[in-house]
């Protein structure tokens, strides 16, 4: 029997097994047969439980699966990978199913147990209860800064569940003489190395020559690193449409392209928001191979607010996947 934390950042560890139920309201679960990553294993589990649907259970499933694991994946809300385009995300899944993981959507884990040396994952669904046995549970259910320990109520640094919060200079709310950046700051960033960087940098520089700066996070691109991977940078159809934008959107199935089809790769598809009028890019979905290379280009398009025509007249290495732009927007 083992189980594994992968998330470095996670809720406190538990003292007991009984306390795995009541931690896991939230989606978070903390309990001490839950080890961290850096926990080096020496075999590989027959069988693997991922709680909860992101990108790092995605991942790894992903890699456990390959490497001869049975793995499942149980997933409280009905479309995974949040933040990622959901059509994008359904084709992902299918994939990942074919892989052979067993991914369990609108699967809500209230527990999990330890008898003998076996664990027992037990959920709720609509259709009931489910549960499972394994060998090891992966906590991939969202992580938490590591912020407990730095006793911030004395320093009256006001904080919240994302991280100490921050004013737009990151700055903390309650005591001026703090700053705070990356995953321990409750900005609107996401929890991404590259936002860390970004504020780390807009931080400093603020400490050193008073408030003048707030971080850009427009077109920060994202990436789940499955195979193929799934790539993201600014906006998806929703958040566009929330935003009363006017666009147009580029949807293909890119599973014939000479990209995919040399290597069969059967999953594979790009989404491409351009703007009415200004032809601005405005948001970039792909699934496929190189899509984390691929989105950096559109990630820049966004950031410098270039448009499709833009893109089109650029002379691309062929053939290369980035040469594929041409045909996404
Ligand atoms: C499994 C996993 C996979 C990920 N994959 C990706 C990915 O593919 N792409 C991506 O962009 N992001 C990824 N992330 C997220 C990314 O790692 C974080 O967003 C990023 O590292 C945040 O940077 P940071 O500097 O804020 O924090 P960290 O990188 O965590 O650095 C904080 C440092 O502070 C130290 N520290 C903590 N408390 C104290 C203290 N009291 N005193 C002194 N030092 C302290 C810690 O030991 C640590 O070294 C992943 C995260 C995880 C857990």
């Amino acid at each position: 029997m083992a189980a594994l934390q992968i998330a470095e950042r996670a809720m406190p560890a538990e003292d007991t097994l009984a306390a795995v139920s009541a931690s896991l309201v939230g989606g978070y679960v903390g309990t001490k047969v839950l080890e961290k990553v850096s926990q080096k294993l020496d075999e590989l589990p027959r069988q693997i439980v991922f709680v909860g649907g992101g990108y790092i259970s995605f991942e790894f499933a992903h890699v456990a699966a390959r490497a001869g694991a049975t793995v499942e994946i149980l997933h409280r809300g009905a479309v995974p990978l949040q933040g990622f385009d959901p059509d994008l995300v359904g084709r992902l899944v299918q994939g990942t199913r074919d892989l052979g993981v067993d991914v369990r959507l609108a699967t809500a884990v209230h527990a999990v147990e330890k008898q003998g040396e076996r664990l027992f994952v037990r959920c709720a669904t609509q259709a009931g209860d489910y549960a499972c046995e394994t060998d090891m549970v992966v906590h991939g259910a969202g992580r938490v800064p590591e912020i407990d320990d730095l006793d911030l109520d004395t320093a009256g640094v006001q904080y919240e569940r994302q991280g100490v919060s921050v004013n737009q200079y990151l700055q903390s709310v309650s005591n001026p003489a703090v700053y705070a950046a990356g995953d321990a700051a409750a900005s609107p960033g996401l929890p991404l190395t590259p936002v860390a960087s970004l504020e780390g940098e807009v931080a400093a520089s603020n400490m050193l020559e008073g408030n003048h700066q707030a971080p850009n996070y427009t077109g920060i691109p994202t990436v789940v690193f499955t195979i193929p991977p799934l790539a993201a940078a600014g906006l998806q159809e929703s958040a566009a449409r929330a935003q009363g934008l006017k666009f147009r959107t580029r949807e293909e199935d890119t599973s014939g392209w000479y990209s995919s089809r040399r290597i069969a790769v059967p999953y594979s598809a790009v989404k491409v928001l351009v703007e009415d009028g200004s032809g601005r890019i405005l948001g970039a979905h792909i699934l496929g191979p190189h899509a984390e290379e691929t989105i950096n280009l559109f990630a820049l398009a966004i950031r410098k607010g270039l448009t499709a025509a833009d893109l089109e007249a650029l002379p691309y290495a062929y053939p290369t996947h980035a040469s594929d732009v041409w045909y996404m927007v």
